[in-house]
């Protein structure tokens, strides 16, 4: 019996394969999600996405062929991802305590898995491959429970846990505030001083991106890209709407990094984003594999942004 049935699990493990991705014409011209998440807790809502549908969130990306890459790799040109595989990027807004919480157990203290780090921690060991990067948009002088996720013992052992894991810290204000509402000396404040109490905690850190209160931009853009006050002086390679829809690739003529579009990860507009992409493959951002050549369809080199980034080559194809 077991003889004969050996052969038989044999042919098991020749499964038919996946719709391969690798297969899939490369095209890093195509559009790249930017996702924006506010809240992970309960219960499901307009700000609020379930560590449940979280997880969920994460499984599909990583099923349709979604891999992380952070995003200043991003805005940098370094797009390291297998190949026909999708970058896409994942932000945080407003450090509340969902996403990232401290709880004791037997006497340590540890991750939540409930929350967004425990929860993308857990997947990563799951699926290497997916990586481990995001962006969280903190505020460090907001109320609570908005203040540094809202545990103030352990505020700075989670800023430095955030950029000892790869993950990135972006500029949010100081309490997220509208800088249209404001004067040239208000708005460098809020940037400076935001930039400033981060730095308290993790010296010499500079956020390299700011995302907008509310989408409002301050009425010169030139405040918010760089600027120096009382001392501290700012600079900002990307700045961040709040919708939009997919970004331009980094490569194209039509990518803005100071305006730089997000999709809020809510079921509705990430579903519908998702099916978008699996109905038009082609307008997606497909890797070669390569992170130093940029592969465009040939008929579309016109659109390829020039200069590329320092050591990267174009690759046309039919
Ligand atoms: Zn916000």
């Amino acid at each position: 019996m077991r003889v004969s049935v050996l052969p038989f699990l044999a042919a098991l493990t020749v499964l038919p394969a996946l719709p391969s991705f690798a297969q899939r014409p490369a095209n890093e011209l195509g559009r790249v999600m930017i996702l924006e998440y506010h809240k992970i807790d309960h219960p499901e809502g307009r700000w609020t996405r379930t560590p449940a549908n979280f997880r969920a969130d994460l499984r599909r990306l990583w099923e349709k062929g979604y891999r992380l890459v952070a995003l200043t790799d991003l805005l940098d040109g370094k797009i390291d991802v297998p190949t026909g595989m999708t970058p896409v990027v994942l932000t945080f807004d407003d450090s509340s305590p969902g996403q990232f919480r401290y709880v004791e157990k037997n006497g340590a203290v540890e991750v939540d898995p409930d929350s967004a780090v425990g929860i993308l921690e857990a997947f990563a060991r799951e699926h290497p491959e997916f990586g481990l990067k995001a962006t969280f948009y903190v505020l460090p002088a907001a109320d609570p429970p908005n203040r540094l996720f809202n545990q103030p013992a352990h505020e700075e052992r989670k800023l430095r846990y955030l950029v000892s894991r790869g993950f990135e810290i972006g500029n949010h204000t100081l309490w997220h505030a509208n800088l249209s509402h404001y004067g040239e000396e208000t708005v460098r404040k809020q940037l400076a001083q935001a930039q400033e109490r981060i730095q308290r905690h993790v010296p010499g850190y500079r956020p390299r991106t700011l995302a907008l209160p509310m989408g409002a931009y301050p009425r010169d853009i030139g405040w918010a890209v760089r600027g120096s006050i009382n001392g501290t002086s700012y600079q900002h390679d990307a700045i961040l709407m709040v919708s939009g829809g997919a970004a331009p690739s980094p490569f194209s003529k039509s990518f803005d990094p100071l305006r730089l579009h997000r999709i809020q990860a809510l079921e509705r507009e990430l579903s519908s984003w998702l099916g978008y992409f699996d109905k038009h493959p082609e307008a997606r951002f497909v890797s070669d594999g390569d992170p130093l050549t940029v592969a465009v369809p040939r008929r579309k080199k016109d659109e390829v942004k020039t200069p590329l980034p320092q050591g990267l080559r174009i690759v046309e194809h039919d």
